[in-house]
């Protein structure tokens, strides 16, 4: 079964829910996409039901808290759990340069000399760039770069097996320069921000967001035939669901998806 397990669908200074970050399953195979900004990340894996033994691949689109610091208690565990043979095999991070170094940094500081060593043997880095494809999960990903404009930040596309194409564009609005290979794609996950009346409320475009609107007019154009839309404010999270998919359905013919921290969405 081809799914995403949703851990979080929060922007970056959210309590209601954790920030945005999933699961790619393929029958069983994980990949972990960013990790949110903190130890939660733990509690969102074990609620899913995904033993985190099982999971060996780890994508970080960028630098920032929300997507980054949920690595550090991860790697932990994962480490303690090397050295119990709770866990085996090595895990693979993707990530940039820039996320390399800070990971590097920041455990060589503050780990344990124990884990240290299980760390460097455990770990295995690869520096993506822009179009290059790597075997995860049974899947051939293909680097996505965002163009993004405050931070170095990358996507990815796939094909599944079911023959339908699959787009993760970050947490930044599509750019124009991206839009022939996000074209007539299956599944496109995107942020959104807010919805659109609350924009004179939240400013998403200084901070590099978008609205509900914004998302919705750009993939209809674009042919994308289902969105899952997060990375949201959660200041109505009782009536997101509601709220974003009616202003998506305004702009937007394909199929939406607002979920929810631990939804489940077959592809
Ligand atoms: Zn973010």
């Amino acid at each position: 079964m081809e799914k995403i397990l949703v851990l979080g669908t929060g922007a970056g200074l959210t309590t209601k829910c954790y920030n945005t970050c999933f699961i790619l399953e393929n029958d069983e195979k994980y990949l972990l996409v960013d990790t949110g900004a903190g130890a939660q990340i733990l509690n969102q894996i074990q609620k899913a039901n995904v033993p985190l033994n099982q999971i060996h691949d780890i994508f970080i689109s960028h630098k920032h808290i929300d997507h980054l610091l949920g690595i550090f208690p991860l790697v932990r565990i994962i480490c303690r759990d090397t050295l119990a043979n709770a866990y085996e095999g090595k895990v693979n991070v993707y990530c940039a340069k820039e996320v390399k170094e800070i990971i590097e940094k920041f455990v060589l500081d503050t780990f344990h000399e124990k884990f240290f060593q299980i760390y460097q043997e455990s770990i295995v880095f690869h520096e993506i760039e822009d179009g290059q494809k790597y075997d995860v999960i049974g899947y051939e990903i293909e680097i996505l770069d965002m163009q993004a404009k405050d931070v170095i930040q990358y996507g990815f596309q796939t094909k599944l097996n079911n023959g339908k194409t699959f787009s993760f564009l970050g947490d930044v609005f599509c750019s124009e320069k991206n839009a022939d290979r996000i074209k007539n794609t299956d599944w496109v996950c995107h942020e959104v921000f807010c919805m659109e009346a609350e924009n004179e409320l939240f400013h998403p475009h200084k901070i590099n967001h978008s609205t509900v609107k914004d998302v919705t007019e750009k993939m209809q154009t674009l042919g994308v035939k289902n969105l899952v839309l997060w990375h949201t404010k959660d200041n109505c999270i009782e009536k997101r669901k509601e709220l974003y998919t009616q202003e998506a359905k305004e702009y937007f013919g394909g199929n939406v998806y607002v979920p929810d921290d631990f939804d489940v969405i077959e592809l």
